[in-house]
């Protein structure tokens, strides 16, 4: 994997790419304007039946990689409302913010850093005074040509009351991460199953937070999805905590790879001291190539006794661990590999989106070859329907009749072993079906027709990527499919 500098957006052509995302996903009901009948809300977007079966193939292989299939990670579920004091601990009250300068004129806000690099300039490791500087120095305007203000900071988190009074007391927030919902339960699971160090906590949840600029389709939300790690070990053994880390990031890399992403689009990139966050020794962010440029995609971070530390004082509480073996007691340190679902989908969805010259027989003699396929070539363990059965003409009962039997035959035998998404669809004529099929990605459309009944001949089985159609008996499809889909 390459480390490297950071590439610039690409140019219009690309950004085309992201619209033609947009309206797809929105077509084939993936993802859906969130309040769309009213105009929108920024910053959410809403998620129909094919967006919610891709976003849980990449939450339940996440959970089982890094939950079920480990003995040494515990899953969580904790409140998204948490008592006001967890933030005032954690430093969320006080800090969890971003830069922001006004234009004088439209009142409007932006954040300063976006802001800086849109201009031009890098604002990466730079403070909030340095910034202010360069805005002054160089005169700089805002995009309707104003003069800015003061950098000044914004917290992001959403304060809301609970209960019917409306005091300071009855203060709270959105959480802005799932993090935080870890560190408080850390004595509750270390109390009822008493595992030794070093384990871990895991949470998938929802995190809000009041960007600035919400942007960029699902990157940049204000409610978005986090898949949370919180792995406690020993501090005492800081080169095991080191290979512990490395190791992580390693784990991280090959979920990627077994979501389907191209790991030539995938960019390790060591956090400098200047940008991590206050409580991390060491940041390795994963940035990914989306068609608005190189961004981050998920992180890592070394937490050190931050968090566990910040509770135990501010809760009195004590949070600490006592090693049977040496009699020794102290507050175990963190690694915490973050994942957001959002953006993974993002990064998948753009990965897989595909344009080529419609080969003729891909549309069943309906395509013409000057015509545009496009489809979205999700590794199979996402896509959200995995196989689809079609009559070939859904006018003819003993075609549908025959197909339907196939369906459940093929549901039962393949959910035998783990598979699901199979899909009947007697939708409009055969070539809209393939078409349908393609741009949800799904690996694989199986046609009954005449000869399958008349001559006993098998059915057809097409291959999204190659757009190749084969014949083959029941029993080859059936094993075809496990031995594909099931690996
Ligand atoms: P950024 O610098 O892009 O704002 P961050 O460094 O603040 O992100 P973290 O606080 O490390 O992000 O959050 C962990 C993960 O949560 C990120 O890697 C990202 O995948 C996801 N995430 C964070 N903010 C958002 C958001 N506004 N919308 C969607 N996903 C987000």
């Amino acid at each position: 994997m390459p480390e490297t500098e950071k590439k610039a957006a690409p140019a219009a052509k690309e950004e085309t790419k992201m619209e033609k995302i947009v309206s797809l996903s929105k077509r084939r009901g993936f993802i859906y304007q969130g309040s769309e009948i009213y105009g929108g809300l920024a910053g959410t977007w809403d998620f129909g039946p094919h967006g919610v079966a891709l976003k849980n193939n990449i939450k339940n292989l996440w959970w089982k990689r890094f939950v079920e299939d480990r003995e040494d990670m515990y899953g969580v579920d904790a409140a998204i409302l948490m008592n006001q004091n967890v933030w005032k601990a954690s430093g969320h009250v006080a800090t969890f913010s971003d830069p922001l300068v006004e234009d004088m004129k439209t009142k409007k806000r932006y954040r300063a850093d976006s802001l800086l690099e849109q201009l031009g300039h890098d604002p990466k490791g730079m403070t909030d005074q340095q910034m202010d500087a360069l805005i002054k120095e160089k005169k700089l305007k805002s995009p309707d040509g104003n003069p800015l203000g003061d950098v000044g900071r914004f917290n992001m988190m959403f304060k809301t009351h609970v209960g019917a009074q409306q005091t300071e007391e009855s203060v709270s927030y959105l959480r802005p991460e799932t993090a935080q919902g870890m560190f408080v339960n850390f004595k509750n699971v270390k109390d009822s199953f008493n595992p030794k160090l070093p384990f871990g906590l895991a949470q998938i949840g929802k995190a809000f937070r009041n960007e600035i600029a919400p942007r960029d389709f699902i990157f940049r939300l204000r409610e978005f999805e986090q898949m949370e790690i919180e792995y406690f070990v020993d501090p005492r053994d800081p080169k095991r905590v080191n290979e512990i880390f490395d190791v992580f990031f390693d784990e991280q890399q090959q979920f990627l790879k077994e979501i389907g992403l191209n790991p030539s689009k995938i960019y390790k990139v060591e956090v400098p001291d200047a940008d991590r966050a206050h409580y991390s020794k060491r940041s390795i962010d994963t940035e990914f190539d989306f068609p608005f440029g190189q961004k981050e995609l998920l992180g890592l971070a070394y937490r050190t006794d931050y968090d566990l530390k910040a509770h135990s004082e501010a809760s009195k509480v004590d949070l600490s661990y006592f090693d049977e073996e040496t009699k020794e007691r102290f507050i175990p340190h963190c690694i915490e590999p973050t994942f957001g679902v959002d953006r993974l989908m993002l990064a998948v969805l753009s990965d897989a989106y595909s344009e080529e010259e419609m080969p003729v027989e891909a549309g069943a003699g309906e395509g013409k070859s000057d015509e545009k396929r496009v489809y979205l070539k999700f590794s199979p363990k996402v896509a959200p329907v995995k196989v689809a059965v079609f009559p070939l003409l859904k006018n003819k009962p003993v075609l549908v009749e025959k197909a339907r039997a196939l369906y459940s035959t093929l549901k039962k035998e393949l959910s035998s072993v783990g598979v699901h998404g199979i899909e009947f669809d007697d939708n409009g004529n055969i070539g809209k079906r393939y078409r349908r099929q393609d741009e949800i990605g799904t690996p694989f459309c199986v046609t009954v027709d005449f000869d399958t009944i008349e001559q006993g001949t098998g059915v057809t089985v097409r291959n999204r990527d190659t757009g190749k159609q084969e014949r083959m008996s029941e029993t080859d499809l059936t094993a075809m499919l496990k031995k594909e889909l099931a690996k």
